[in-house]
């Protein structure tokens, strides 16, 4: 298995030599190796991953899973005492408001810098980008000519009227697409755009992305906004609604002609008083490398931050695009005017 070449200059020799002779013993005889996660990840092959990880390594994995907020307080509250040693989120957002709180620690790792590019970590190395997701326009094949589409900006026009939706705006993915906004054009511009949608919205803001995509398929819209890997797990559902509610849209990067598409991460950071914070960075490690960085992109249609690796066939399939490079610290920075800029505007 290539995970054992990987670990190879990682772990000492015996540990190889123990994992890799019988599963059973490797667990008796690491039975105090562990890593407990705090994870807002919500999607099957990260347990698929914690499993590859134990088994090369024989460390146990916990994982406790709820919305980052929570996990945030949980961390607060617990304060030194907390059993947690890694905080896993779907969005900068959080990673950035978990540092500014003082629950995360740098980590020195010069596999995590080989691995991740510099804009898809913090710049103290208190958290690192481990799969990317481009927030992007779909549409509905017939009811829409591409040629209608170019920019997140463009999405106030009048001509979308009554049929777009998008979900709430206490969802983080919405909060750093607006705090990239601000970024871009300022708050001013940032609150009439957030006007602008919801003068356009179809419905008040409901369910997740993939219901946006349903919404579409049943004809109550014919735009949305959504994170790409949603488009690949409903093309690829066991389920033949959600494999035909993919196929009634098509993905369309926005803002190809200035700065790119608004872009985010999925990422982890070490927390302050990790208890095994030696065999957290091990995963953390492991995670950024090749063999997990495939199994991100195939299985959960994200796209890799290790350059190189390549994205499913699913995702090949939409095309390459220019991506906005935002340093994404800075959305995290923005999060709390996009979330003031939101209420203004009455987006629910
Ligand atoms: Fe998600």
């Amino acid at each position: 298995m290539e995970i054992q070449a990987y670990f190879k200059h990682t772990i000492p020799a015996i540990a190889i030599a123990i994992a890799f002779t019988s599963s059973t013993f490797v667990h008796a005889d690491n039975a105090s190796e562990k890593i407990n996660i705090y994870t807002h990840r919500h999607y099957d092959v990260d347990q698929q991953l914690f499993e590859q990880f134990t088994e090369a390594t024989g460390i146990e994995v916990n994982v406790v899973k709820a919305k980052a907020d929570q996990l945030i307080e949980r961390l607060k509250s617990e304060g030194e005492g907390s059993p947690a040693d890694l905080l896993f989120t779907v969005d900068i957002g959080r990673l950035h408001k978990a540092k500014t709180e003082g629950l995360l620690q740098p980590v020195d790792s010069p596999i995590l810098e080989a691995n991740i590019p510099s804009h898809l970590r913090d710049d103290d190395n208190h958290w690192f980008g481990l799969t990317k997701r481009a927030r992007v326009i779909v549409y509905h094949k017939d009811r829409v000519d591409p040629s209608e589409l170019s920019s997140y900006e463009a999405l106030v026009d009048p001509k979308w009227q009554g049929r777009l939706v998008i979900r709430s705006s206490g969802n983080i993915y919405n909060q750093s697409l607006m705090a990239s906004l601000i970024a871009a054009n300022g708050a001013k511009a940032s609150l009439e755009w957030a006007e602008g949608v919801v003068a356009n919205m179809a419905r008040r803001p409901k369910g997740n992305d993939r219901d946006q995509v349903k919404a579409i398929a049943a004809g109550l819209a014919d735009i949305a906004v959504v994170n790409t890997y949603y488009i690949g797990l409903l093309l690829n559902s066991e389920n033949p609604e959600e494999v035909e509610a993919g196929r009634q849209v098509k993905v369309f990067f926005p803002n190809q002609k200035d700065r790119g598409t608004h872009i985010n991460v999925s990422g982890v950071g070490l927390t302050k008083g990790a208890p095994n914070a030696e065999n957290a960075i091990k995963l953390i490690e492991f995670l950024s490398g090749p063999e997990a960085q495939q199994l991100f992109a195939e299985a959960n249609y994200e796209y890799p931050v290790l350059p190189g690796v390549a994205t499913a066939d699913t995702v090949a399939q939409w095309g390459t695009f220019k991506e906005d490079k935002v340093p994404l610290s800075s959305l995290g920075e923005k999060n709390a005017e996009a979330v003031m800029l939101f209420d203004h505007a009455g987006w629910k």
